[in-house]
């Protein structure tokens, strides 16, 4: 039970003066979880990117151009626009001692702004000054204050991020209240650990970033060092390091089932792998043979770029829990891949007598019926799937092993989830995002680790080139070669940020585009079309019946066609380096050589340019990682969201660093003392993981 403290940070916005039934799905856009309502913590973590300094600055004569000033000014004369011109502009003259400004408004009217600005009398102006014709104007000043409204207004206006229809002002209020209402918590920090570091109370920390005292206090580079923003960081990260610690002292109890198999189910399957093993496949499969047999529960990263073959090591750990009579679920991110994965893995589970089923979102009335069903009646040995998987209907007759694939994708309470469908499961994870060390740290804790190191023999280097989109005829001309020498390519259309309409229109388009060139033989796959649709397209490209595949960013990750030897990606300055490396990673997975290009719109950015060299220069994925790290270090604030990162709402680990292994060993301490949380320190940071979203771990308290 969530402690009754959080409830007002819990209440919906729509308990705030003003907020109906019309800003509320707004609220709900941009601030809160997709599909989620809008609730006053999330309104609270939503910081204002910038102050504007409302306090009066200089003087007419000296206040600078082109950047938001205030002035206490003299109202001298109006000049309305004259009779019969109505599109011209409604002047006002302000002047001080040291010079004058005319306000420029348009569409006024003259009753209104003589109420407005009332000739004779003072009144506070913020607005930004320009210079026309050596003349000072304002056009449309943000703010006409009395004396009375500007000493209400505070001193550093916060400016919010924006969504349509709701604009920063509307947002600015929304959070005043929000803040009113948001009552200080016990603290969950060590006390003296917040006095070494200067921290502030979390309130006080949240009031101090949306209220600042100067405008400076939110520029990227005071952010950075502001203890304020730290405090909220570190509480973050800490909720982030304490959930992982208490799955990771679950696993620790021995209260894992031993899984021993039957060795002839594990022989059977490995005898019907089309391919053997690699050194790393190999080891990779004995560890977490290890694990299983042992009596503690598993909690095993498998690393393996792109490529190296880890659904085969997944498909072994399988066996291994089914020869023990145990089933195992894999999660796999998208639909698309979770077909996929069933589809490869049945016929080599056929050959040991296991069977395996697909359960996705798309599942629906008997069919999901059906293999809920054969789950908890044991007759569904692998179940492969996405979300769907969480649901609470889904039950098992005996889970033993889950397997979660592109491990990124998923939340740490997503794991928690599938962990608790049965007794004891025990827990693999797969990425191919290779993580940097530090961010490995914050997502994963101290889990065992194992790492495919080699890719299976006899691949062949991928040559990648980077071509200006001026040349994309040539591109098409070349595609159009290869395909008659029996090729098979993607073409991906991109990604651009919040529109998927615009997406698919653009995947249309150069679908049409080939398809007038090379006919029939041009698929096209994006996320608007229906589930069987998407199979179809995908089942066409697998076979060869389509050569090209024109798709959005769905292919991303994991998708397998090992005769795909070609992949174009228009606009490549868009994606960021790990989408690229994921997207590249398509290709170059069979026996022929493969060639990806890059095409982009010139003049290319600098980032964008070192992005395409460093994909140039490289295929290794922890180098690629490194180098995103770097190059999205800086500038980049509070954006870890896309491309692999963990979901952080504050924690940045550019300049975190510190904080992330402090926060790991403050996690540690605290389990050692208090395993249960129940101390008034435990209490207390029970109450942090409800607000960072970590409470699955929570459940697992009061399981244990
Ligand atoms: P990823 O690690 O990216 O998930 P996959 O598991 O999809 O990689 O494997 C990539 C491709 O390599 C697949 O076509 C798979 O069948 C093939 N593969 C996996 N292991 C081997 C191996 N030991 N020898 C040859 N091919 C392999
Ligand atoms: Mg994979």
């Amino acid at each position: 039970m969530r402690p009754s403290v959080l409830d007002p940070y819990f209440a919906s916005v729509t308990s705030l003066p003003g907020i109906g039934p019309k800003l509320a799905p707004l609220f709900d856009r941009l601030v809160a979880e997709p599909g989620q309502p809008a609730r006053i913590l999330d309104l609270l973590l939503h910081l204002p990117r910038a102050g504007i300094d409302r306090r009066v600055g200089a003087s007419i004569a000296d206040a600078p151009a082109g950047q938001p000033v205030t002035l206490a000014v003299r109202v001298a004369e109006h000049r309305p626009a004259p009779p019969g011109r109505a599109r011209a502009p409604y002047r006002v003259l302000v002047e001080d001692e040291t010079g004058d400004v005319t306000l420029v408004f348009f569409k006024a009217q003259r009753g209104w702004m003589e109420k407005l600005l009332p000739v004779g009398e003072t009144r506070f102006v913020s607005g930004t000054i320009e210079l026309w014709d050596g003349r000072r104007q304002m056009v449309h000043p943000d703010r006409i204050l009395d004396a009375r409204g500007f000493a209400a207004l505070p001193d550093v206006e916060p400016v919010y991020g924006q969504t349509e229809g709701l604009g920063t002002r509307v947002v600015a209020k929304a959070v005043a209240a929000a803040l009113e209402r948001a009552p200080a918590l016990p603290e969950w920090q060590d006390a003296a650990w917040l006095a070494r570091e200067g921290l502030p109370p979390f309130r006080d920390a949240l009031a101090a970033l949306h209220q600042p005292d100067s405008p400076l206090a939110l520029s990227p580079e005071a952010l950075v060092r502001s203890p304020a923003r730290r405090r909220l960081a570190y509480d973050e990260l800490l909720a982030t390091q304490l959930a992982l610690g208490l799955v990771r002292a679950q696993a620790k109890r021995p209260a894992g089932r031993a899984i021993v198999p039957d060795g002839t189910i594990v022989a059977r399957v490995a005898a019907a792998l089309p391919f053997r093993l690699t050194a790393s496949q190999e080891r990779a499969v004995a560890e977490i043979a290890g694990d299983l047999a042992s009596g503690r529960r598993m909690l095993r990263l498998l690393q393996g770029d792109v490529g190296s073959g880890k659904t085969a090591v997944a498909l072994m750990a399988m066996a291994i829990a089914a020869g023990a009579g145990r089933q195992s679920a894999l999660m796999a991110p998208t639909d698309i891949l979770a077909r996929q994965h069933a589809a490869r893995l049945a016929p080599m589970a056929a050959a040991a007598g296991l069977s395996v089923a697909a359960l996705t979102g798309r599942d629906k009335g008997r069919s999901r019926s059906a293999i809920l069903e054969g789950l908890a009646s044991g007759t569904i040995d692998i179940v492969v799937g996405t979300h769907a998987l969480f649901q609470d209907d889904v039950r098992f007759r005996d889970l033993g092993l889950a397997v979660v694939d592109e491990q990124h994708r998923f939340g740490v309470h997503q794991r928690l989830a599938l962990g608790a469908k049965g007794e004891a499961v025990d827990v693999l994870v797969m990425t191919a995002t290779p993580i940097p060390r530090t961010l490995a740290l914050t997502y994963f804790g101290d889990m065992d680790v194992s790492v495919l190191s080699e890719k299976p023999a006899g691949r062949q280097p991928i040559s990648t080139r980077a071509l200006p989109l001026e040349r994309l005829d040539e591109v098409v001309g070349a595609v159009g070669r290869a395909v008659e020498a029996g090729a098979r390519v993607y073409w991906i259309c991109p990604l651009v940020a919040e529109s998927e309409t615009i997406d698919v229109a653009a995947a249309q388009d150069r679908h049409e585009h080939l398809r007038a060139l090379f006919g029939a033989r041009v698929g096209l796959l994006h996320g608007k079309m229906s589930g069987r649709d998407k199979d179809a397209a995908m089942a066409d490209f697998a076979s060869g019946r389509t050569a090209v595949l024109v798709s959005t960013t769905v292919v991303e990750v994991g998708v397998d066609v090992p005769e795909a030897t070609i992949m174009v990606i228009e606009h490549a300055e868009r994606f960021g380096l790990a989408q690229l490396h994921q997207l590249r990673g398509r290709i170059g997975r069979g026996a022929d050589a493969s060639t990806c290009l890059l095409l982009y719109k010139a003049p290319l950015g600098e980032t964008a340019k070192a992005r395409i060299a460093i994909m140039r220069e490289t295929e290794d994925g922890f180098r690629i990682a490194d180098e995103d790290l770097k190059l999205r270090g800086e500038g980049e604030m509070l954006g870890t969201r896309q491309s692999g990162a963990p979901d952080f709402r504050l924690a940045d680990f550019a300049a975190d660093g510190d904080l992330i292994a402090a926060a790991r060993d403050d996690a540690r301490l605290v389990i050692e003392r208090d395993p249960n949380l129940e101390g008034e320190r435990g209490q207390a940071l029970r109450a942090l993981l409800y607000l960072f979203e970590r409470d699955a771990a929570i459940r697992l308290l009061r399981a244990g």
